[in-house]
């Protein structure tokens, strides 16, 4: 069969297929054939690709562009190649979180023409395969700023601090900084707690300045691509690389996160298993925060917006049905499997056995699996990311998808798979089932969780919401930011 695996150009061809077998099989393990990338994005993406190749690690680019950094000077006269610039993206917290801030500092490292080098902390050089042929995205171990882990909104060389401190000044549009006064790296602080001033990133005469300065490093736990499209100066170019805003991290990460070969044999073998001779295969997320018991709600929750939204079937009552209506034979009755992926069992296995205790008024066979159920969230565990990343995987092949608001998790499955999901809202208050128990979202696309509150164009506090058509608040964290399909 035709299966487009590269994915309208998205991939480049030639890389080895056995030492990543996930990046030209995926295409079989899915049904519906995901959104074409724009004839310039496919472009864009070559010429990035020829960057990380002529200025990453390995080459004499890089070893100047070190040596520079070392030595605390911007461009020293006459040294290094200045087309080589680099931006370095932390990687910490969930793996969810690691995947959209990787996504994000990716797009930024294109949108500026940098190298993009991701820390390796917390198996980020385990879990994928290397996304540019012929070089390698990981940072190498002999990296000069050896604290950056631990960079903070402390941090002294924080863009926020530096324009605090005037180290560097933001520069009116057009204007050209001095590249001798700049330093040789700024660290641009956007995690949860960024302040107003960290989220100055997102203005124009903060890129202006930062343009300039060969190294930086990221720290996010946010999809902050929404605050992108907020900065004029790449608006232009974000049209021509999206004409659909609303396909960016379906791109992107279909583009970068590629499963290493062992997450891949987790993800085929099971789904060669259990999901792929089902008709349809339904994906159910149930994110399970802290120490939560199990809840009934929750699971009333999840019963009521699958069979409302017609995901799933409804059951008939105990006993039934009664023997009037031969049903069909097994081979001609259709299924559906139901991938529920959560830290607990519980849900799982009350799913599980309602539909083996009742027939459904369909007739459908239902089966419900659930790969893992780990208890609770482990940090820096190997075969525990493992898990995750394949249960994220898993569950961007299914055709339907319903998820918990707030979870990054859900998220990834959702960008990956091209599914605008059925999203469970959180309630206020635990001991009832919201009603509606689920909505259809907006968009395929990650809620930005910490977004800016400002306006740069007139220096003040603003709906980001309300500033450009593709950015809107998200259905599920009401401050949040996300890009939807033009109207
Ligand atoms: P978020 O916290 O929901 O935004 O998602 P993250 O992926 O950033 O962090 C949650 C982490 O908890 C995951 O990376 C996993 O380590 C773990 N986790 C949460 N839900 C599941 C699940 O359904 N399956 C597995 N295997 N791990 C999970």
């Amino acid at each position: 069969p035709a299966h487009d695996r590269l994915l309208g150009g998205l991939l480049a061809d030639g890389v080895d297929e056995r030492s990543c077998h996930s990046r030209y099989q995926s295409a079989m393990y899915r049904r519906r054939a995901g959104r074409q990338p724009s004839p310039y994005l496919v472009s864009k993406l070559r010429r990035h690709e020829a960057l990380q190749r002529r200025c990453g690690p390995g080459t004499a680019a890089y070893s100047h562009a070190q040596e520079q950094l070392r030595s605390g000077k911007n461009h020293a006269a006459g040294t290094g190649s200045p087309e080589c610039k680099y931006l370095v993206s932390i990687s910490y917290r969930g793996l969810g979180n690691r995947i959209l801030a990787a996504a994000s500092a990716f797009l930024y490292a294109v949108l500026t023409d940098r190298v993009l080098l991701v820390d390796p902390s917390n198996e980020m050089g385990e879990l994928f395969c290397e996304p540019f042929p012929g070089t390698t995205w990981v940072l190498p171990p002999d990296f000069p700023l050896t604290s950056y882990t631990n960079f903070s909104i402390e941090t002294a060389e924080s863009h926020a601090n530096m324009v605090k401190n005037k180290v560097i000044s933001p520069v009116d549009v057009g204007a050209v900084s001095s590249a001798r006064e700049l330093p040789a790296f700024a660290y641009i602080h956007l995690d949860h707690d960024a302040t107003g001033e960290d989220k100055q990133f997102y203005c124009d005469e903060d890129q202006s300045v930062l343009r300039d300065i060969r190294w930086l490093v990221m720290r996010t736990d946010s999809y902050i691509v929404p605050g992108l499209f907020l900065v004029m100066a790449f608006q232009e170019e974000l049209g021509m690389l999206f004409p659909e805003p609303d396909t960016v991290f379906h791109h992107l990460g279909r583009y970068l996160f590629h499963p290493s070969n062992h997450v891949w044999g987790l993800i085929a073998r099971y789904h060669d298993a259990y999901l792929a001779a089902a008709d349809q295969r339904v994906g159910i997320q149930v994110r399970v925060f802290g120490s939560a018991p199990n809840s009934p709600e929750l699971l009333e929750q999840i019963t009521t917006c699958a069979q409302k939204e017609g995901l799933l079937p409804e059951l008939l009552a105990e006993g039934l049905p009664a023997a009037t209506t031969p049903p069909p034979a097994p081979s001609r009755r259709r299924s559906k499997a139901v991938l529920v992926t959560s830290l607990k069992a519980w849900y799982y296995d009350k799913l599980k056995g309602m539909y083996w205790e009742r027939a459904t008024v369909t007739g459908e066979a239902v089966g419900v699996h659930q790969p893992s159920h780990e208890e609770y969230q482990h940090f820096g565990a190997r075969s525990h990311d493992t898990k995750a990343w394949a249960e994220i995987y898993l569950l961007s092949l299914t055709d339907v998808l319903v998820t918990s608001g707030f979870s990054t998790f859900g998220y990834v499955a959702q960008g990956l798979g091209g599914l605008t999901p059925w999203v469970m809202f959180k309630p206020d208050n635990g001991s009832v089932v919201p009603n509606p128990p689920c909505g259809r979202d907006v968009s395929m696309e990650p809620c930005f969780h910490a977004p800016p509150f400002y306006d740069c164009r007139i220096k003040q506090g603003a709906d980001t919401g309300k500033i450009v058509p593709q950015v809107q608040h998200c259905k599920d964290v009401s401050w949040g930011l996300k890009l939807v399909p033009p109207s």
